[in-house]
């Protein structure tokens, strides 16, 4: 597998050192628990949400509530969402999907959870994959149940909504966009075809809770595991740290790979403060 994703150029020292430390580390692991967010999808063109200091970088995400509860909400949230998705739809798997990817066809995780919604894993390859807040590509009638692809979606916002077609913004990682317009409550949101119901992105939203079933084959997994390896997350959002904790709760090693502080770093028994997709892709050995 080498060839689909080479490492070129060089690395920064502090980098070498951290894949030297990863390395070693996942040589004396087989059993990996891996959870991995926003910070390994950046190099793909998905920004994150949060910077180094574990701050917002951009304004906040709609909570479900107001999703819910206020249609103009709701229609600002589409209206983003039209913009802003395509860029997601279009984002590659990179090197770092692609080093789990080999990781897992070694047969050296026990899953792979992941707190982003784009899907990269998946086109990256990857088999056994959670994804803990959804999938943006999914569209789910609230009302009847039944499921739509966000790609068909997508047409029939641009059929209903013809004057918006030409815009563009600074696309976020969950199909949001950082766009605002006066006239953002006249945007018209999408309903359901077969009973007029209430579309939402099969993603779980600020506020609103991960499906119990989810977090429980999770946590199974995580019980497999002999290691915990967390991948360009901060871990700000509980839903992703109740897995560091309870991993330090097993006795667990947990590595943290990514840049800047995180809500887990008293947890880690190892801390690499580096940027993920090279330290990752160096430290796999490809066989
Ligand atoms: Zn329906």
């Amino acid at each position: 597998m080498a060839a689909a994703f080479p490492v070129t150029g060089t690395v920064a020292g502090s980098e070498s050192k951290s894949i030297e430390q990863l390395r070693q580390w996942l040589s004396t692991h087989d059993r990996i628990f891996v959870l991995t967010g926003a910070g390994i999808s950046t190099a793909s063109g998905i920004p994150d949400y949060r910077g180094p200091d574990g701050l917002w970088k951009r304004s906040a995400p709609i909570t479900y509530q107001a999703f819910m509860r206020d249609l103009a909400m709701r229609a600002r949230y589409w209206m983003r969402s039209f913009i802003g998705w395509p860029a997601v739809a279009h984002a590659q798997p990179n090197r770092a999907h692609e080093a789990l990817m080999e990781l897992e066809s070694q047969g050296r995780i026990t899953m792979l959870v992941t707190q982003n919604v784009d899907g990269l894993h998946a086109r990256a390859g990857h088999r056994d994959v959670i994804d803990l807040h959804g999938r943006i590509d999914q569209v789910v009638c609230l009302d009847c149940e039944s499921r739509v692809d966000r790609l068909d979606v997508q047409r029939r916002l641009r059929d209903a909504n013809p004057d918006w077609t030409n815009l563009t913004a600074t696309s976020a990682p969950d199909g949001d966009a950082d766009f605002e317009h006066a006239s953002a409550a006249d945007f018209r949101s999408p309903q359901c075809i077969d009973c007029g119901g209430l579309l939402k992105p099969d993603v779980v939203f600020f506020g609103e809770n991960v499906p119990r079933a989810r977090v429980a084959d999770a946590q199974a997994a995580l019980r497999k595991a002999d290691a915990m390896l967390v991948v360009g997350s901060s871990l700000m959002v509980y839903s992703g740290y109740r897995f560091a904790r309870g991993a330090r709760d097993a006795g667990m090693p947990l590595a943290i790979l990514t840049r800047g502080i995180t809500r887990a770093d008293d947890l880690a028994t190892l801390k690499l403060d580096s940027d993920c997709v090279p330290v990752l892709a160096g430290a796999i050995v490809y066989s």
